[in-house]
């Protein structure tokens, strides 16, 4: 029997969150003798983590050749997934001037994109219907490639290896080392072990510790290293920062689409802010997601089944009929903008970069480009810091400089209230997003304040209707994001004591991935299932690291 939910109850997911486990994830504790000695440590081999290790060795074996160099530099890169670019989802439109940056030697042509944007058309939703709508600037793409961010990172990774950086697949960072303030080393997450953590079999592996002068947080969307180490030094941010939560498929399809498409409007006029998209991969191929804001008010409110209704609107079904789905994934997306940017973004041995750092422009839906060049920005300022045998809090603080004075900060300065425009809803929030795109972001000014999105009150509304021909269930999805998590690793979600079951019902709904069931009054956690979206995390029990190549 389960407690009666009553409908229209309203409650604070924040109150119902337990703690980050910030003893776990900053170890005040020597490194083992046996540590792996590196000099430079990236921790995510996304593109902002690999952007920043290729551009270090690069700038290292310039140097050296010309006899002012720091001498032999070991650098690394650790990443969670089996293979690089397998947790990272895959259509994307990317901006290419960090890849001009970064390769000044290749052509456009020679990076791996997918291809020039053709077309772009942007349209209004009604439930039936669709208006086609000028499209805003921020969301012009005239000049921008469509990709495989999963191909994109295979090919950045292939060319950080041919540079000599260490790349290890496979070894998630569990914690960082510290001592005194200063960030020495990271350990990794064991693997191998049963659900009480105990060695499962021949293969278990302990954890390891591998030392660095500097350690760049490259980790993505709502890291934890990153969250608790801002939390152990006190850095702030102006307002707390907030995230959406983005679902997309991979479709291979009848016709091919001729055009980059966005949608406003419908499913998310009352509900939340978001939008949707479809982009050609391919003749063959188009990626289409979704993405809705975590401060949405409905507590059953359920992204991937928004998505599924979404298909089997008249725009996209036109798109998919007859076709079939390929891959699916689900992530979270920092979209505070420039009043949720920590102070700063780095500190003794530590640099945080891409989205870790919250470096993303929600109205353009871009962050690649921003992730890769705040990458670079740290290479250069560790570069000159192994130079002068300097990695202190002062020695590193050029970074953050050279972030606020880049494109990243301007342009996110520009669209800094934009997402804010909305919480006061879509009408005024399009009417006040219009001034500021014509005024540069001048009108209306000032900073909105923010709270977090645990702390926006939710309230039990009526579920999403995910049924339908072209709709995809969780547990399907699941198994076409490619998750191969073994099913008795330890748990790795961090759950509050005695969750009220309206909380709990949220759970079940937020999940993309189906990992929270209810079962009566008891809340039951399908931890194997996680697709390392993060979306609880922000609003409810918190993830950590797990073994090397579980997940997606
Ligand atoms: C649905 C969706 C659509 C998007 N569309 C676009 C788009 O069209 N264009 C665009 O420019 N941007 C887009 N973005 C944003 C873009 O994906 C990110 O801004 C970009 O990937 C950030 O790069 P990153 O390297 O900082 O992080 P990521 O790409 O997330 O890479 C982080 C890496 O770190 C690894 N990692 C995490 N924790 C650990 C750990 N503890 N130990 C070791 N490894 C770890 C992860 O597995 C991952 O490989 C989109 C995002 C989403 C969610
Ligand atoms: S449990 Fe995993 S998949 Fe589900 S919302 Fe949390 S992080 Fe995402």
């Amino acid at each position: 029997m389960s407690t009666p939910l009553s409908p229209g109850a309203s409650f604070r997911p924040g109150n119902s969150q337990p703690p980050l486990p910030r003893d776990r994830l900053i170890l005040a504790e020597t490194p083992d003798a046996e540590a792996v000695p590196m000099d430079v440590l990236f921790v995510g081999g996304g593109p902002a983590g690999l952007a920043g290790a290729i551009e270090l060795a690069r700038l290292v074996a310039a140097g050296n050749e010309a006899g002012d160099g720091p001498g032999e530099v070991e650098i690394g890169v650790l990443e969670k997934a089996e293979g690089l670019g397998e947790h990272n989802l895959s259509g994307a439109v990317i901006n290419p001037r960090s890849f001009r940056a970064l390769f000044p030697e290749l052509e456009d042509g020679d990076f791996p994109f997918r291809g020039a944007v053709k077309g772009e058309a942007v349209y209004y939703l009604r439930e039936n219907g669709s208006t086609r709508i000028p499209t805003p600037p921020t969301m012009r793409n005239h000049g921008n490639y469509v990709a495989s961010i999963c191909e994109v990172v295979r090919w950045m990774g292939e060319k950080a290896e041919g540079m000599g950086v260490n790349v290890f697949p496979g070894f998630p960072v569990d914690s960082l080392l510290v001592e005194d303030q200063s960030v020495v080393g990271v350990r990794t997450v064991p693997s191998g072990l049963n659900r009480e953590g105990e060695p499962a079999g021949s293969d278990a592996m302990p954890a390891m510790d591998l030392t660095a002068r500097v350690t760049v947080l490259a980790e993505g969307t709502r890291g934890p290293l990153s969250q608790a180490y801002l939390e152990w030094q006190g850095v702030s941010s102006p307002n707390p920062q907030i995230y959406s939560l983005g679902v997309k498929e991979l479709w291979e399809v009848k016709k091919p689409l001729d055009r980059v498409v966005h949608t406003m409007g419908w499913p998310l006029v009352k509900d939340g802010f978001g939008g949707t998209w479809a982009y050609p991969m391919d003749d063959n191929l188009v990626s289409l997601g979704i993405v809705v804001s975590l401060d949405y008010e409905n507590a059953r409110l359920d992204v991937h089944g928004l998505l599924q209704q979404i298909k089997h609107h008249p725009l996209f079904r036109e798109i998919l009929e007859g076709g079939e789905l390929l891959e699916w994934g689900a992530k979270t997306i920092p979209e505070g903008g420039y009043h949720s940017l920590a102070q700063r973004r780095h500190g003794a041995g530590l640099c945080i970069v891409g989205d870790a750092a919250g470096y993303v422009d929600v109205p353009s839906l871009k962050g690649i480009h921003y992730g890769m060049h705040s990458g670079i920005l740290a290479a250069r300022t560790i570069y000159e810091a192994l130079r002068k045998d300097d990695v202190s809090e002062a020695g590193l603080g050029s970074y953050t400089r050279a972030v606020d004075e880049s494109f990243i900060v301007k342009d996110l300065k520009r669209t800094r209230n934009m997402r804010l425009f909305f919480k006061g809803g879509f009408l005024s929030g399009g009417i006040k997003s219009g001034l500021a795109t014509v005024t540069g972001g001048r009108i209306p000014g000032g900073m909105i304040s923010s709270e977090s999105d645990a702390d926006e009150a939710k309230r039990l509304g009526e579920p999403v209707d995910a049924d339908g021909e072209l709709a995809v269930s969780k547990v399907d999805a699941v198994y076409k994001s490619g998750n191969q998590t073994r099913d008795d690793i330890p748990n790795h979600l961090i759950v509050g004591e005695d969750v009220p079951p309206e909380v709990a019902e949220m759970y079940v709904h937020l999940c993309p991935a189906g990992v929270y069931e209810r079962d009566g009054d008891r809340l039951v956690v399908n931890a194997p299932n996680c697709v390392d979206c993060k979306a609880t995390d922000v609003l409810g029990p918190r993830w950590t690291p797990r073994e090397g190549g579980s997940g997606p």
